[in-house]
């Protein structure tokens, strides 16, 4: 959209650590999470017009329909909760270029929601804070309110409590999303907490982070969804061995997955995985990336 008011950059996510701690009575899983912004990202263009809310969507990996462009785009939602909580005269078209993949473990929606609160709370001068806009952000999705400001954080409870950490500490990431789409509900039903006996140990790795010990933080990489989703999709753990016989420190699946990303010491080792991986048929989604704060970019 050549016109607009005002563009943000939605950015992805990555889980350094991914626990699950208890299934609550409302089906919701109390989680422990440590979440990492990567440097992949949509931009949201803005327009005020009259009135009403409209999306439209573009993307190179878009397949039809799979992201709505309607009143079931988390954009829509946030918009929507915005007008009404703070009762916004006027409308906004709101344009979507769309290049984190999609349902994949990197937020790509909720990134997108998360972008949605913060330009509509700008472009309309609402006034509101980050914290006001966490508490109507979970109301969209667990991963909203962390997405608002992003950077390296712990979320636990639904993923409404939020503690800001120190920046992860830095390296090369490649991150490879196979030509599969996994559903996050299918993975939280499927997961059999009561087997699982080791669990990643998410306050080690919070202690590490602080304490700037980068192999702590890697050597604490652990996602206990792999459980399911490895299980389900036997090209995530391919794609999990290519990346470690390539040179990565660790790789590791994200969020409910399918998306692996792999820490390596160098741009060029990185760049040969991610040619191995292309070569092999694993994934066409294929990022040489690294972390970023956006608080800081
Ligand atoms: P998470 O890591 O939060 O679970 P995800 O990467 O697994 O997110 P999304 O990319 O958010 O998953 O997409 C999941 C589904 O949500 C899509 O298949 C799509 O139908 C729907 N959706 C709604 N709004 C969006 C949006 N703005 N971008 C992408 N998908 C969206």
């Amino acid at each position: 959209m050549r016109e607009h008011d005002l563009s943000l950059q939605a950015y992805a996510k990555v889980n350094l650590g991914l626990d699950v701690v208890r299934r609550l009575d409302n089906g919701y899983h109390e989680v422990k999470m440590i979440m990492q912004t990567v440097d992949i990202a949509d931009t949201l263009y803005f327009k005020k017009i009259m009135s009403g809310i409209q999306v439209t969507v573009e993307g190179e990996f878009i397949k039809d329909g799979i992201v709505p462009a309607d009143e079931n785009n988390l954009i829509y939602k946030a918009a929507k909760q915005m007008f009404e909580t703070y009762q916004i005269k006027g409308g906004v078209a709101i344009h979507l270029v769309k290049r984190i993949p999609v349902a994949a473990g990197m937020a790509g929606g909720s990134t997108d929601a998360a972008a949605t609160y913060r330009g509509l709370n700008q472009l309309f001068e609402v006034g509101a804070s980050v914290d006001e806009l966490e508490k109507l952000a979970v109301k969209v999705g667990a991963d909203v309110p962390y997405c608002i400001s992003g950077g390296t954080a712990l979320s636990e409870g639904i993923g409404e409590i939020l503690t800001t950490l120190p920046d992860a500490p830095q390296c090369v990431l490649l991150v490879a999303k196979p030509d599969i789409s996994v559903s996050t509900k299918y993975v939280y039903e499927n997961l059999n907490l009561p087997s699982i006996k080791s669990h990643p140990d998410i306050d080690g790795m919070v202690q590490a982070i602080k304490a700037k010990d980068a192999d702590g933080v890697w050597m604490r990489m652990a996602n206990v969804l792999e459980t399911v989703t490895v299980k389900a999709y036997p090209i995530i753990e391919k794609i999990k061995s290519e990346m470690m016989s390539d040179g990565a420190i660790k790789s590791l699946m994200s969020g409910s997955g399918p998306t692996v990303f792999g820490v390596y010491h160098t741009e060029a080792q990185a760049r040969e995985a991610l040619g191995a991986i292309v070569e092999k048929g694993l994934a066409k989604q294929v990022y040489v990336t690294k972390f970023v704060n956006p608080a800081e970019e």
